[in-house]
């Protein structure tokens, strides 16, 4: 579950830092755009003073010298306004990517909050099936004597989930060694209670034969052996 939750935290952050890097861009886009509309006014204003001081001079050349400046004025003025709408489209892509990282990020959040929910409900019934067995475990095992609850656990850290096998056919099901005809009567007989373990594996032996509910003639076999 922490390597689930940590996945889904990382995908998040990627998700957040690209669209604050996102939103930076635009910022930086938008106080351009600034900037360049202050370089349009500067030129506008200062084709309009060379415009005004036409009219009071003197000379031809002065004159002339002074249209110079205003037509130099004036396109660095159209530059500066090309590059303003250059600028704006450059800040509708920006605003564009924005707002789809925004939606995206929106949409992961929803779906990951929904996937948390689903892993932490997933946990809480692993937790309380856990638990159950745990008391059931321990119920169970305050009924067996305390050396013979010893062996079993001494034997289930070697084989966990195992510690008891099978005898049928003669046979020990988990390793396949051949118990002993005598050890396979005891075990089949219901009043000895003597513990037998497999000579090769070592796990506790148990028979279900004869099986109480099995059919008449598995009893028949089973009690004729005995
Ligand atoms: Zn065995």
């Amino acid at each position: 579950m922490p390597r689930k939750l940590r996945e889904a935290d990382a995908k998040l952050n990627g998700e957040r830092a690209a669209l604050a890097s996102a939103k930076e861009t635009l910022t930086h886009a938008l106080t351009h755009r600034k900037k360049l509309e202050l370089d349009v006014e500067q030129w506008k204003t200062r084709a309009k003073k060379y415009r005004e001081q036409s009219s009071s001079v003197k000379t031809n050349e002065a004159y002339k010298a002074l249209q110079q400046e205003i037509a130099g004025a004036e396109s660095e003025a159209a530059k500066a306004e090309d590059l303003v709408l250059e600028q704006m489209m450059a800040i509708e892509e920006a605003e564009r990517r924005v707002k789809r990282l925004d939606a995206e990020l929106k949409e992961s959040e929803k779906a990951i909050a929904a996937e948390k929910k689903q892993i932490e409900e997933q946990f809480a019934e692993k937790k309380k099936g856990w638990e159950t067995a745990t008391a059931e475990r321990r119920a169970t095992a305050k009924k067996i004597p305390e050396d013979l609850l010893e062996l079993y656990e001494r034997i289930a850290k070697k084989h966990p989930g195992s510690a008891l096998a099978q005898v049928r056919d003669g046979q020990c099901k988990a390793c396949g060694l051949r118990a002993l005809p005598h050890t396979v009567q005891l075990l089949e007989s219901d009043t000895d209670e003597e513990i037998f373990r497999c000579e090769s594996c070592g796990r506790i032996l148990y028979s279900l034969e004869p099986i109480p509910h099995a059919t008449p003639k598995e009893s028949a076999t089973g009690a004729a052996n005995s």
